[in-house]
């Protein structure tokens, strides 16, 4: 699988570490709930299909990014400078 980063152009996926889904937002760490937190830290989906994930570009530019792949057949779709990404946003 080959990345395109932002930054340096289309790369080999073992320059990059996988973090997991970007979708979680961070509750609140003043208001939330045990039980949010709970969700937050543990709680993922594992969906078939096109999926929002962080990855880290190590061996490159260490820019953190916003992959939109498809978990089926590895094609991405959009990949995103993660600072310039709103926080929990649904592509
Ligand atoms: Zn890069």
């Amino acid at each position: 699988m080959r990345i395109t980063c932002p930054h340096c152009g289309a790369r080999d996926a073992q320059e990059f570490s996988y973090l997991g889904d970007a979708n979680p937002k961070r509750p609140d760490g003043l208001d939330a709930t045990e039980a949010a937190m709970h969700d937050y830290v543990y709680q993922r989906d594992n969906p078939a299909g096109r999926h929002r994930e962080l990855w880290y570009h190590g061996a490159g530019c260490h820019a953190w990014l916003v992959v939109t792949r498809d978990t089926r057949s590895h094609a991405i779709e959009a990949v995103e400078v993660a600072s310039t990404v709103r926080s929990g946003a649904a592509a």
